[in-house]
């Protein structure tokens, strides 16, 4: 019974959410979009839509249909400040980014803010506390979190299951009578055996437009040998805007039979990831280029496909030529199209035996130890399996243990994986301060891994591949006052701001305090700003104040910042 109901209520919701007219614009302006749904991104799928917002920030922000506010979210990082709006027909609809929330939501942030101590809050609130109807103002757009420039994060969510839906599947105003551009197509040995033209390499062919279809340039019939996958680069547009967006659907087809087929309707975060192996990585670390795979690594869970044969590989075979489409589509339906020719020829390259420490299988868990390091990787964590590398270079100055080069950052991780690093010639008095970094191998850059000591190692957890080794953080953060003269006298007349910042270990806690009480600071992490809006009903005015703010980092450095000011 239960489940019929649930059937039943899961029937009903379907329904609701195809319903045309349900959602209104969240903004009065025209709707032009500078992201797409399921755009590649760094490690993750675009979960919404980028409302354009005429390059400003400020701009109204509606709700799109009645409902309640149910999460309201402030960070330095990811949507900034954020609302979380719960509709009848069983979505959510977010609005990321924004500047400012309507007044009375403003107070109830506050509010909280000040109960909790935090700037950063996460808020689940009661459907009592702000219902809304369609088209009520609720905000201003901005630029808060880790925006890259004034613009409406705007997504719908299946509230039950929080997959992000294809907000382009609705009937809002947007124009879009372009079809996706291929830019470059790739073909990829995937054996030791096989091969492209005359060797074992990744070979990448530039397209040219003609006869309303997509080409090799030169119109070449390829030579292939063995097991060879495909990737294509690609982006789509809308019209009226020169911002790159994603595709919504990718089908391989070779001598007209269906070989993979990829349509982006919903995701769930926690798959989200999986872009790593849906693009050929290797490549988008090297030359930041993204190339679409049309076929799927064994440890790629993703969900979003809905066809495979042979998994989308091609096994050339015979002297035979093939016929080789790829059809793209962006989710208004504008069709774009990429033919081309291989011929399968039989092998005449001379394999080279390759050398490697441990194989390691996808499947499975996997661990590699030394006497100065250890890594185990769990299960999940590799799309494919691996032949692992794996060696140390001399210890350098600063550093407190050798570098350890772990096999290459250009083979993706989905999972954590742990390491161990054993210190050497690490003082005592240092053995708080240490912690793991990740060397850039071309720069000698470095960035903090985090880590602990313990018993003469250091552990942590690491999500790239690459080079690491010790070092030590005795740096406190940099409080740089921008509105308090050394004469203590103010700048500003509505705040106080300072520039703040850490060397390695990143900033950890600020903490504000004014006449002895905690006050807010707002953190913009991107500018490195923190800012606190004087406050009439928190703080007295017309007095001295004392303010003393102190700032720390991931290994317990502290910086503290006194003042006396006349407000
Ligand atoms: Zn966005």
């Amino acid at each position: 019974m239960r489940k019929i109901l649930l059937f039943f209520a899961l029937l009903g919701s379907i329904f609701a959410i195809g319903q045309n007219g349900y959602y209104a614009s969240p903004v009065k302006i025209p709707l032009l979009l500078s992201g797409s749904f399921a755009e590649l991104r760094s490690n993750h799928f675009h979960s919404g839509i980028d409302i354009k917002t005429q390059g400003v920030t400020g701009i109204p922000i509606y709700v799109v249909a009645d409902g309640f506010i149910s999460r309201i979210s402030v960070s330095s990082i990811g949507f900034g400040n954020a609302l979380y709006i719960d509709h009848a027909n069983g979505t959510t609809t977010v609005y990321g980014h924004l500047e400012s929330f309507r007044g009375d939501i403003a107070k109830y942030v506050k509010e909280n803010q000040y109960r909790q101590k935090s700037f950063k809050v996460d808020l689940k609130v009661l459907p009592k506390e702000f219902p809304l109807k369609k088209g009520d103002g609720i905000a201003k757009s901005g630029n808060s979190g880790s925006s890259g420039g004034p613009h409406l994060h705007f997504e719908i969510r299946d509230t039950k299951s929080e997959e992000p839906l294809n907000p382009l599947k609705y009937d809002f105003d947007i124009k879009d009578g372009i079809p996706p551009k291929v830019f470059s197509l790739m073909m990829i040995p995937l054996s030791n055996d096989s091969y492209v033209i005359d060797d074992n390499r990744k070979r990448r062919f530039p397209i040219v437009f003609y006869d309303g279809k997509y080409h090799i340039k030169n119109n070449p019939t390829v030579s292939v040998y063995g097991e060879i996958g495909f990737a294509i680069e690609t982006n789509d547009y809308f019209d009226n805007s020169l911002n790159k967006c994603g595709i919504y659907s990718l089908q391989l087809t070779i001598d007209d039979e269906l070989y993979f087929s990829h349509q982006l309707d919903r995701f769930s975060f926690d798959e989200s990831r999986y872009i790593n192996s849906l693009i050929d990585y290797e490549t988008f670390i090297n030359l930041k280029r993204r190339f679409q795979k049309t076929w799927i690594e064994p440890g790629n869970k993703l969900s979003t496909y809905n066809y495979l044969k042979e998994n989308g590989t091609f096994k050339a075979r015979g002297n035979k030529i093939h016929q080789v489409k790829i059809q793209l589509k962006d989710t208004y339906g504008n069709t774009s199209m990429l033919e081309f020719k291989v011929v399968s020829k039989p092998a005449k390259i001379t394999q080279t035996q390759k050398t490697f420490d441990k194989e390691f299988r996808y499947e499975r868990e996997n661990k590699f130890e030394t006497k100065d390091f250890q890594l185990n990787i769990p299960q999940g964590a590799l799309y494919d399996n691996l032949d692992f590398e794996y060696k140390t270079l001399p210890h350098a100055l600063g550093y407190f243990s050798e570098i350890h080069v772990i096999h290459k950052n250009t083979v993706p991780l989905h999972k954590s994986a742990n390491i161990k690093i054993q210190t050497k010639s690490l003082p005592q008095n240092l053995e708080s301060k240490a912690l793991i970094v990740n060397i850039d191998d071309k720069t000698g850059k470095f960035w903090a891994a985090g880590g602990n000591f313990e018993k003469g190692w250091i552990n942590s957890s690491i999500r790239t591949f690459g080079n690491y080794a010790v070092r030590v953080d005795t740096i406190p953060p940099n409080i740089k006052p921008l509105s308090i003269q050394t004469n203590n006298k103010l700048t500003e007349s509505n705040q106080i701001r300072f520039k703040i910042s850490d060397d390695l270990a990143g900033i950890e806690k600020i903490k504000g305090f004014l006449d002895g009480k905690w006050a807010l600071f707002e953190y913009d992490a991107k500018n490195n700003l923190i800012t606190h809006k004087f406050d009439k009903e928190r703080f007295d005015f017309n007095k001295n104040h004392q303010l003393r703010l102190t700032v720390s980092d991931y290994k317990n450095n502290v910086t503290t910042y006194e003042a006396t000011f006349w407000k």
